[in-house]
């Protein structure tokens, strides 16, 4: 495909960017200089708020896998301790909250960024913390007044990443702590599964590895000082889903259990209600079982092939 003439890498400003991928209503496109993976076209601003005015996906962590995703929050927040770290906590697209509350138990004060306003309410009711519904751009806070700014899986989501980085090194005080969270573009998992990996949506607007990340963050003045390719926690069925998809069993698996063009999604809903043999059901949750159980996730992490890249960096 054609370089497109629009195109602008949003970490280096690179006008020419070569396709890598499209879906339904998304193109992926690699700057040809830094390498970052972005959607081309960027999407606009308003489409953008108005995919997480209303968004209660965020909040529903609460309910669903909450415990796992808390440990690994408390294992972050841990960490940053370990690294002399000093509240405030600015969580910057705070989601259900989870990470703010870990911050919480280990005594930071914590300020949370939430665009939602299901996410943000549920925020305000439940934690001790501060709550702006506010990019962090805009966000009404004085330069050096906070300890950590965390990303955890919202920096993929900006419109103007860099942009962000440059304001939380703004914000941030002398010897304060960036903390970034965001899947990993080469993961094996996104390798095997491609196009139908669950996390290459419309909500995430680049897609890094570790190069490209190490690279932003350079560029926005930060020194990382620790890099872990970690397990991605919550996504195991979508992946099975994805590699159902990419290997083209769905529609096999949909006529085995009887669903006729009910989406493959509603396997991993709650109340499940399929009008075939009982076994037929349980066959297939096994074999996903058993594949998810037999996959080399930490070996895959070992080799910087895991599903997340989690990254502390420190002012320069
Ligand atoms: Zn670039």
């Amino acid at each position: 495909m054609q370089n497109a003439p629009s195109f602008s890498c949003l970490a280096c400003r690179e006008a020419s960017g070569r396709f890598v991928l499209e879906k339904p209503g998304l193109e992926l496109w690699r700057c040809r200089s830094c390498g970052l993976v972005q959607q081309h076209p960027v999407p606009d601003a308003a489409a953008v708020s108005a995919m997480y005015e209303q968004e209660a996906h965020y909040a529903d962590q609460l309910v669903r896998g909450a415990d796992e995703v808390l440990a690994r929050e408390r294992e972050v927040v841990a960490e940053l301790a370990a690294r002399g770290a000093a509240g405030p906590f600015l969580d910057v697209g705070a989601g259900a909250g989870l990470l703010l509350r870990a911050a919480r138990e280990q005594g930071f004060p914590g300020i949370a960024l939430e665009l939602s306003a299901p996410s943000a309410e549920l925020i305000a009711r439940t934690l001790d913390v501060a709550v702006h519904r506010a990019a962090i751009e805009e966000a009404p806070l004085a330069p050096r007044s906070v300890g950590v700014v965390a990303f955890s899986h919202s920096l993929e989501h900006l419109r103007d990443p860099f942009g962000a980085l440059l304001r939380a090194r703004e914000l941030l005080r002398p010897g304060g702590l960036v903390h970034v969270a965001v899947p990993n573009w080469a993961a094996a998992k996104r390798l095997l599964a491609g196009r139908h990996t669950p996390w290459i949506y419309a909500h995430h607007v680049t897609y890094f590895e570790r190069r490209t990340l190490v690279a932003l963050l350079r560029r926005a003045g930060f020194e990382p000082l620790s890099f872990t390719v970690g397990r991605f926690v919550g996504l195991d069925y979508p992946f099975v889903l994805a590699c159902l998809r990419r290997f083209r069993l769905e529609r096999s698996l949909r006529r085995f259990l009887r669903m006729g063009e009910r989406p493959l999604e509603e396997l991993i809903a709650d109340g499940v209600r399929i009008d075939c043999p009982v076994w037929r059901y349980r066959a297939v949750v096994a074999g996903a079982r058993l594949f998810l159980r037999l996959w080399p996730e930490r070996l895959c992490c070992r080799f910087g092939r895991g599903e997340e890249l989690r990254v502390t960096a420190d002012v320069r």
